[in-house]
This record gives C-alpha cells, structure tokens and sequence, in this order.
C-alpha cells in the first residue's frame, strides 16, 4: 500500500436512499424510490440517463409483455406507453410467432434520454449527472457515500442504496463478493452506417476484401464472430464482438473503447474499398461501448438456470423476466440461444438482489445473483428495469422502516409494487 492522502471530506446531504448509476435500472429504482417517499438522490456518471439503452445506443428495451400477459409494468411501462404515444417509440405487436426481439419497444435515443429526465425529475428524485461514487462506507443505521463531482469530491450519507453501476462497483468497494463468468461475453460499440445501398455491393467482392485483410492481419477474425461483413452492411450496422477484459473498471473500460473505435474504422476503411460503398459512413455511434457482461454479486439468493427455463416462482418472487438465454461467443459460435417453452415465464427472487451479508444496499440490473446462462437472459432491459422499481421501493421501505434490507417484509414489498403499478409474480403460477 502507497501513502495516503489525509484530507477532511465535506458531507453535503443526507438521503433516505442514493441511486449508483442511472442506466436501464438506476433510473426506476429512484423513480420507485422517490415516488415511495424516500428522500432521493441519484448519481450518475455520464452527462445523460439511460446508461446502455440510450449512451451505449441500445435503443430496444424487451421485454415487457409475452404470452399474452404484461410481465412487466408500473413506471417504466407507463412511460414506454406515454412515450409512444408522443411518437418516441414503437409497441411490439404481441405476435409471438416471430423471433423474440421483435416483441421489443423500438424506442428514438434522443427522445429516449429527454422522456427519461422528466420521468426522473418529476418524481421529485435529485439528480446528479457527471458524478461518480467515489467511495462507500458502512456506518451504524446506514452508508457514507463518496461522491467525485467536477467540482471534486463529496459525501453523502444514507440510510439506504442501490448499486445500479451494472458492475456492481458499490458492492464492491463495500467489500461484498463478487464473480464473473470464465470467459464474458464480448462487448460492442453500437453504430448506425449510411452512405450505400446494399442492392449495389457484391456479396462475393466484401468477402474477398475481408478475407485480404484477416491475411494481412489488418483486422481479428473473432470480431466476425456474429456477423459476417457482408451481413454487417445488410443489418446497417457493424455488429462487431469486442472481446471483454472486464468491465468494472476504469482501466478496462478505457481498452475496450480504444478497441471499439478502433475495430470499427478499420471497418469503415476496408468497406470503403468494395465497388458502391466509397461513400460508406457512420452516421451515428455511440458514446461508450455497451457491456453484455460484467461481474456479478453472490446475493442471499441466486438464480440458477434449471429454475429459470422451468419458470420456478421464487418464494420472494418480486418481478417476472422473459428473455432466452442469450450468449454471445467469441469463438465463432456466434449467439446461443435457448427458447422458453410456451408459457414458461420465469421469475427473479428478491435474495438475488441482496449482496450476501448486505445491511444497507441492494443491487438492480445486469449484476444480479445468477448463473452465467441465466444472467444471460435476467441482463436484458425490462427485467433491469423491473429490478430497478423493486430495489428502490424496497430501499425506501427499509430506509423508512430503520431496518435492514434484508428484513423488508414481503408482503409489504409486494403491495408496495403493486401500488406502484408493478406487476408482481403470482405464487401459484
Ligand atoms: C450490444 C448489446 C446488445 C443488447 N441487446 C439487448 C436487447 O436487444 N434487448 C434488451 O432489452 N437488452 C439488450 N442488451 C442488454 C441491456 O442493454 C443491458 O444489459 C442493460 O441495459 C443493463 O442495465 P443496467 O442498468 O444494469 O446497466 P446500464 O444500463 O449499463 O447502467 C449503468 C449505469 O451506471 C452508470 N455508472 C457506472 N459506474 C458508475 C459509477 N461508479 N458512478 C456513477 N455512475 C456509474 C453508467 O454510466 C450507467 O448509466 C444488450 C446489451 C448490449 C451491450
């Protein structure tokens, strides 16, 4: 250990429940928790909200209704509904005979960050962009919280938190285990192309181009290993694999934008070099790679995927989630998908929102407790979204309550959801 730094840290506030991270789950765990009365702030890194949907440029939240049922609503489905009819976003139809993500909402990023602002605000959460959790503390009847500002660094303390980070960095420098996957599913920097029309290209001619360049080393074959070029300028966009070192922090974050914006310029030069895409550009990328995968917590309970295919109702059963399990390969395998069987709609515990031993903090989003496979269906959007109003109603219940957040009662839990709006598994199913 290096020497220390010893300097006075100003406490600023004191709230009920701190938000870490206002992405896909963050933003309804402080909508939850603010509309539960919970004195709210929230932090987040970035200049907007949204995290993955809206800055990784992920702009389709799935899913929220299937088999004829609303697996998922209250605040995040209300404004899905609001926002569409402002034009914002496009419903899934509800025919489930097409391919799973089709049953998506089609959301406009733009939109998408301004209808998540006024949904944040107005529930009278605080909000604090460009600001990172610094440090966190455990003290007698709640946290210290460590908060970097431009202005520098800050305290805050609260009865109760989230950890939102989708790395699960709170949990982490409260010193609460974590696990990861042998190998993470690849990142990817999402991106939008334009400037060609797909009926001109020569299938044959990106293939050969391509396969020079492989030869020559001038770009990695696994980057490939979801869509080939030629599919890439059919889909409009480089659907590139990033292999992931980890993304919890700063360090490997930063290889892996180097990495995306490396990959896809090399991309856009090579495309340039086939007859009828010389003027091939990127119209739109996003601002931070996306993360499929990071660490996850080993919470009081975790989802294993025997229950999750069987849709086994948790006896704390707190929210529904409807994805296949979905994993991304690096090694040419391309995505491995497992279809639920008609009907199977799985459930996710509230014990696999809670670290194992955690007094004052909870966990929403794509960290939750949970095997590979099974993550690999929990991590999709509406089920973050989902987690999110659970953690941050039962945030505010315990905040409120004095109590930990592993004795929030669950029958209070669940009538607070339902007051909510959020739709709550039933036992019996
Ligand atoms: C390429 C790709 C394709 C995908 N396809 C789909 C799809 O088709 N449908 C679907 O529903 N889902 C899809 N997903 C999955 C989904 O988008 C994510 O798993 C989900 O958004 C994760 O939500 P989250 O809230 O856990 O994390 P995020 O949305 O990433 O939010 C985390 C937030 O925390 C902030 N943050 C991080 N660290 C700190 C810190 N220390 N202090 C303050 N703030 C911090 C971040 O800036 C961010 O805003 C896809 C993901 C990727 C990458």
């Amino acid at each position: 250990m290096g020497k220390f730094v010893n300097r006075t840290v100003e406490i600023r506030g004191e709230y009920d429940v701190l938000v870490a991270g206002g992405g896909t789950a963050g933003v309804f765990a402080a909508v939850a928790a603010a509309k539960a009365g919970a004195r709210t702030l929230l932090v987040e890194k970035n200049g907007l909200l949204g995290g993955t949907m809206t800055a990784g440029y992920v702009n389709f939240p799935g899913i929220f209704n299937f088999w004829d049922r609303q697996l998922i609503s209250g605040p995040c489905w209300d404004m899905m509904v609001e926002f569409a009819a402002e034009g914002g976003a496009v419903l899934p139809d509800n025919d489930y005979t097409k391919k799973h993500f089709r049953q998506q909402v089609r959301v406009d990023n733009f939109q998408m960050a301004a209808a998540l602002d006024r949904v944040c605000r107005s529930s009278g959460a605080e909000i604090r962009l460009h600001s990172m959790i610094s440090f966190a503390e455990e003290q007698e009847g709640g946290l210290l919280i460590g908060i970097t500002g431009k202005e520098g660094l800050y305290a805050v303390r609260a009865r109760a938190a989230v950890d939102a980070t989708g790395d699960a960095n709170v949990a982490g420098m409260l010193g609460y285990e974590r696990v990861r996957s042998s190998v993470l599913q690849p990142a990817t920097l999402e991106n939008r192309l334009e400037g060609y029309r797909i009926e001109d290209v020569d299938g044959d001619e990106v293939k050969r181009v391509f396969e020079a360049a492989i030869e020559k080393g001038l770009i990695e074959p696994e980057v490939f290993s979801w869509k080939s070029p030629y599919e890439m300028l059919k889909s409009g966009r480089v659907n590139m694999h990033i292999p992931c070192p980890g993304a919890e922090d700063s360090e490997s974050r930063t290889a892996m934008e180097f990495e995306g914006r490396r990959i896809l310029h090399t991309l856009l030069m090579l495309f340039r070099q086939v007859k009828g895409c010389g003027n091939i550009r990127v119209k739109v990328y996003a601002a931070e790679c996306g993360i499929r995968e990071s660490c996850r917590i080993v919470g009081e309970k975790t989802m294993t995927v025997d229950k999750y295919m069987s849709g086994h109702v948790y006896d704390d059963a707190v929210s529904y989630c409807f994805y296949p399990i979905d994993l991304h390969k690096l090694d040419g395998g391309g995505v491995h998908i497992v279809y639920l069987e008609h009907g199977i709609m799985p459930t996710i515990p509230y014990g696999a929102l809670i670290p194992r031993g955690s007094r004052y903090l909870l966990v929403a989003g794509r960290t939750v407790s949970s095997d590979t496979e099974t993550n690999s269906a929990v991590r999709v959007q509406a089920p973050c979204m989902s987690m999110g109003q659970v953690a941050g109603t039962a945030a505010a219940l315990a905040a409120r309550d004095k109590i930990r957040v592993g004795q929030v009662d669950y029958h209070k839990l669940t009538q607070a959801l339902k007051a909510l709006g959020a739709t709550v598994p039933e036992k019996q199913a």
